[in-house]
């Protein structure tokens, strides 16, 4: 709903063509014919690092209301987030690292209920509403994928469910929560990641373990620079996958394994690392013992899957997105 740029992550949502002016204002990358880092065969298009694995999914559920005007009892009212649909508990996460800024009851004009608010820094902020349970203190400093509350049915609603939003500008800024994830790699409700060369972070090392686990020799550094890509996209085209060194949707089912106890190895140290993204706090010790196992379940149940202590694709699913 507005413009404005923010410095710390200059990916917007406007369209390609602003955000390739940007990334070029921001890192110096030439407009047209630019040669990538990690060198040819590569499509330059992903050079930007949109989808940079800072942010990610909130809650896993059924996406039940959009975001825009919609109209409800014949009243025509703009809905300035997406809701995401699933039984009271269920956990809500911090979409992306932050500092709590606002907690309470209707802390932001106009939104009902329970809410916290994140501030991400550069005047971007996420809201989370209708809470059953806050699990974080005002003031606290959260990372992505922490878990941060617990998904009610507080406020104006018929029945739980988490509205969330992303603000940019000040509080309340609304912008379309849905497409601003989606350009940054993560689907809202669930889904597999994207990520692009450059992105960072605790799902980079995942993805890192599980191309070790698959016999390719990498550096475990949570970085999907020259030399991660080149491996990713090595293996890609090994296993008959596009070669574009990006881990979305179509690689991540193919790399990841059907984990459970008894296991070990790599493959398992990139569970824990994404067990622990969402605070699982175990050693990543590449041993699926009664621990990891313990860790599991709990992450399905918070997160309403099937309890059986098996990491299976939609256990992934939920746990990278
Ligand atoms: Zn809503």
């Amino acid at each position: 709903m507005n413009h404005i740029t923010t410095p710390q992550d200059p990916a917007r949502d406007e369209g390609l063509s602003r955000r390739t002016v940007l990334m070029a204002l921001a890192g110096g990358v030439a407009l047209t014919g630019a040669t990538t880092a990690w060198g040819p065969g590569l499509p330059a298009a992903s050079a930007a690092t949109l989808r940079n694995g800072r942010w990610c999914n909130p809650a896993r559920g059924r996406l039940s209301s959009a975001y825009g005007w919609r109209t409800l009892n014949g009243k025509t009212t703009w809905h300035a987030g997406w809701d995401i649909a699933n039984s009271t508990g269920t956990a809500v996460y911090a979409a992306a690292a932050g500092t709590v800024v606002r907690r309470g009851w209707n802390v932001v004009t106009g939104r009902t209920g329970n809410g916290l608010v994140v501030s991400h820094g550069g005047g971007v902020y996420s809201y989370y509403g209708h809470l059953n349970t806050f699990r974080v203190s005002n003031g606290a400093s959260v990372s992505a994928g922490q878990r941060i509350a617990d998904m009610g049915a507080t406020g104006n609603v018929t029945g739980p469910h988490l509205h969330f939003e992303v603000q940019i500008g000040s509080i309340g800024d609304d912008v379309n929560p849905r497409t601003h994830l989606t350009n940054r790699g993560a689907v809202i409700g669930g889904g597999w990641p994207t990520l692009d060369p450059e992105a960072r972070g605790q799902r980079v090392k995942a993805m890192q373990y599980l191309l070790r686990q698959r016999g390719r020799s990498i550096t475990v550094d949570g970085y999907h620079g020259p030399k991660s890509t080149a491996t990713l996209a090595a293996w890609q085209k090994a296993v008959g996958l596009v070669g574009d060194g990006q881990a979305g949707p179509k690689t991540w089912p193919v790399l990841d394994y059907v984990l459970r106890k008894g296991h070990g190895g790599d493959h398992v140290r990139a569970l824990q690392t994404v067990l622990n993204k969402h605070g699982a706090g175990l050693s990543v010790d590449g041993a699926f013992g009664s621990v990891t196992d313990s860790a599991v379940r709990t992450y399905q149940s918070v997160n309403r899957l099937v309890i059986d202590g098996e990491a299976g694709g939609v256990t992934w699913q939920a746990l990278t997105s």
